[in-house]
């Protein structure tokens, strides 16, 4: 007889769940949970993680116990955060969780069944289990994205970089897909600071990285790598393709328009390229690209040179 799979590590997860009585026990009969245990057991329960995806999950199949449900799904278009489950069913019931008159998202309850007065009431009522657990979700998801950007133009920093190009390569990696590499950077850039002033240099970098973004589908790829330098990184796209999309960064930078003092200003940018080399490391691909951005300065600026 094979013998049940066993673990050592503890699951702290799934030890608080046995002891709110959650968990490997069978359902209980509804009516021997009242509505205020049930909801004191949710937020405990709920407490347990930071995780929004995990958060709702848990919270769908717990409330099955009181409600039936066939879906559930959540928005909150502040964080670009939705998150669905279950499967879409005709009948729906949303409310709008706000706390203290912050908006914590909106929650739809679907079934393929009408729902009861009773049942709504007592989903509205336990509702309140989720307050604490989503703002609190909310505030760390805040917290940790924007520890991954860079305020001043709004794209990915040093840190959120390092960390997309390692999983792009694994990706790249197992997918036997190609993964380029752009650097981008402002060509006389110190110019701009010494004509016109620190702030207004600002601005310029505030609307290059506007327009990479604006040329871009994943802006979500666009990091800042150091003071006027821009990395893009291609998923799934070779050589040639990555050359089209540096040019028509190029082009786009030099199209802008700029301006400090109300007097418009002429600027260019120089972009180097690299493609992912099989087994090669994050740190050569960055220094390819920066060699051809070397290379694309020395040859005059305002250009893009393909690593070697
Ligand atoms: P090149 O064409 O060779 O790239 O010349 P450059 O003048 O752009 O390059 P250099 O490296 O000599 O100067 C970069 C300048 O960018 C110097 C620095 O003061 C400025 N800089 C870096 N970060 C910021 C920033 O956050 N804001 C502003 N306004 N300037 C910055
Ligand atoms: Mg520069
Ligand atoms: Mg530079």
């Amino acid at each position: 007889m094979k013998p049940p799979s066993q673990t050592n590590a503890i699951d702290f997860d799934r030890a608080k769940l046995q002891r709110l009585g959650f968990g490997q026990q069978p359902p209980r009969p509804e009516r021997s949970v009242s509505l205020a245990q049930m909801r004191q057991q949710l937020s405990q329960l709920l407490q347990t993680s930071l995780e929004p995806q995990r958060i709702l999950g848990l919270f769908f199949r717990e409330i099955q116990r009181l409600v039936p449900l066939d879906a559930l799904s959540y928005e909150h278009k502040a964080s670009d955060l939705r998150l669905e489950f279950g499967e879409c069913a005709p009948h729906s019931i949303s409310f709008s969780l706000n706390h203290e008159g912050e908006h914590l998202g909106r929650l739809v309850f679907r079934r393929k069944q009408t729902f009861s007065d009773q049942e709504q009431g007592n989903l509205e009522s336990i509702l309140s289990a989720l307050l604490y657990p989503m703002r609190n979700t909310l505030l760390y998801r805040a917290a940790t994205q924007s520890a991954l950007r860079d305020p001043l133009t709004d794209t990915g920093n040093r840190i959120a970089m390092d960390q997309t190009l390692q999983r792009e390569i694994e990706m790249s990696r197992q997918h036997l897909q190609p993964l380029s590499l752009l650097m981008l950077d402002i060509d006389h850039f110190k110019h701009v600071n010494d004509n016109h002033g620190h702030s207004a240099g600002d601005e310029v970098l505030k609307a290059v990285a506007g327009s990479i973004k604006h040329q871009l589908r994943n802006v979500d790829m666009v990091f800042r790598f150091g003071g006027e330098e821009f990395l893009i990184l291609l998923s799934n796209t070779g050589r040639e393709a990555a050359a089209m999309v540096g040019e028509r960064l190029r082009f786009a930078a030099q199209e802008q328009e700029y301006a400090a003092d109300g007097k418009s200003i002429e600027l260019t940018v120089s972009l180097g390229c690299s493609t992912l080399l099989p087994g090669e490391s994050a740190d050569s691909l960055l220094r390819r690209a920066d060699n051809a951005l070397y290379v694309a300065k020395r040859a005059g600026r305002n250009r893009l040179a393909m690593a070697g």
